[in-house]
């Protein structure tokens, strides 16, 4: 099968490799149609993710069509439209009797050592991990499915809710899928921040209220002044710069929340005077569920939300390495590359 291979660190090749085979009764064996590169398979490319090490078929952001099914598959049949829920839990320890499957301490993740990712042709998957795609959803939007996800959870277990302010630091996948997300849920008015003016005119269109260049502004002011001096009701985290934190506990109102979803490479130093004058509340977000993914694919298949600006490039997998130094380099403008095989 056709794979993109991560020999070493900053090398990249476009390989034949083997299938990986049903090995469970409850596994499906899937032909990946799109995959995305997401910042955690960047970070594989430099040999710094902890579970994405190379050599590695990584990837996780996927849709595809089921090829195979073991005998004890219930749910689905060869042919059917597919997406990926790209964890399986342990079924037995206490998060996941609770149905928190997600912070499950022995969970494997799709694209990592421990499970072959979509940046191969075709995945193996146990189907309480796969979801239907309905046919009105193009199968590179269901390739998004999994950002989205991500974003729905940090909504879902936030305070976001009608009429309420926002505000979403970073203008990347998630950040623009958290846009989406507290639209559904209501939200009034939402700013967002970046450096990026690509990335800005993507949440522009994707219904952003307020953009604020962090690079040009002062973010802090800027946010004050679009929420009548008090500051946002909940500040979302999505981009995992050092200096974001403290600009959350400074641009939140008192009493407000912040909602940690990004992935920081260091310790972020803040303020902790600050957070506690202001009485505030901060809660991570960690990946999804499978009610998520449902979320997600309703809110698709209804056309509730539109992320057609979100798929900057879709490039043939064939290019592998030429495009992962170009989504590390940053050399062109894009706000989610995928992978078409
Ligand atoms: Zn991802
Ligand atoms: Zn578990």
């Amino acid at each position: 099968m056709k794979a993109v291979f991560i020999e070493q660190p900053y090398k990249v090749k476009f390989i034949n490799a083997p299938e990986p085979v049903i090995k469970n009764p409850d596994e499906v064996k899937i032909h990946i149609a799109f995959t995305g590169i997401c910042g955690s398979e960047v970070h594989a490319y430099k040999g710094t993710h902890p579970t994405r090490l190379p050599p590695i078929i990584s990837g996780h952001e996927s849709s595809g069509v089921i090829s195979e099914i073991g005998c004890a598959v219930k749910d689905f049949k060869v042919g059917d439209r597919v997406i990926i829920e790209p964890q399986k839990a342990c079924g037995k320890c206490p998060d996941c009797l609770r149905g928190d499957y997600n912070v499950c301490p022995e969970k494997a993740v799709l694209g990592t050592i421990k499970w072959q990712g979509s940046f191969g042709e075709y995945i193996v998957a146990p189907e309480r991990s796969v979801l239907h795609l309905p046919d009105c959803i193009p199968m590179e939007e269901g390739a998004l499915a999994e950002p989205l996800a991500v974003a729905a959870h940090a909504v879902r277990i936030s305070s976001v809710g009608l009429g309420r302010s926002v505000l979403i630091q970073g203008c990347g996948p998630i950040g623009i899928s958290l846009l989406a997300m507290c639209r559904r849920a209501g939200a009034g008015k939402i700013i967002m921040t970046d450096v990026s003016l690509y990335n800005m005119d993507a949440a522009k269109l994707m219904g952003a209220d307020v953009l604020i260049n962090a690079q040009k502004q002062d973010v802090v002011k800027e946010v004050l002044t679009e929420t009548g001096g008090a500051g946002a009701e909940v500040v979302f985290m999505a981009i995992g710069n050092a200096e974001i934190l403290d600009q959350a506990v400074q641009c939140t109102r008192r009493y407000g929340q912040i909602m940690e979803v990004a992935h920081f490479g260091s310790e972020p130093p803040f303020d902790a005077r600050n957070y506690r004058w202001k009485e505030l509340a901060m809660q991570g977000s960690y990946m999804f569920v499978r009610k998520d993914f449902e979320i997600v694919i309703a809110a698709l298949a209804s056309g509730q939300i539109n992320v057609k600006p979100m798929i900057s490039k879709i490039l043939p997998v064939e290019d592998c390495a030429a495009v992962m130094k170009m989504a590390h380099d940053r050399s062109e403008d894009f706000v989610k590359i995928l992978f078409q095989f």
